[in-house]
């Protein structure tokens, strides 16, 4: 009785980054409420995603393939 089991492993990251997301487009860090606000989400395969304007959400939009590749590497 005297083993002690971790509440929750991820506590490290509770702290920054709780209200923003990456643009998949371009690498920014986005404020998840601003981009809310201004319709910057799209959804993918169950997952939301946020951007830093239209432009991004629009080439996401037209191949969201491309952007969630491991190998793309985001460029402003
Ligand atoms: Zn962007």
């Amino acid at each position: 009785m005297d083993k002690q089991v971790p509440m929750a492993g991820h506590d490290h990251m509770a702290a920054a980054g709780a209200d923003s997301a990456k643009d998949p487009v371009c690498g920014m860090t986005v404020d998840i409420l601003t981009a809310t606000a201004r319709d910057l989400t799209a959804q993918h395969e169950g997952t939301t995603y946020y951007f830093c304007g239209r432009g991004c959400k629009l080439d996401f939009g037209e191949d969201p393939g491309t952007y969630l590749d491991p190998s793309y590497a985001p460029s402003m």
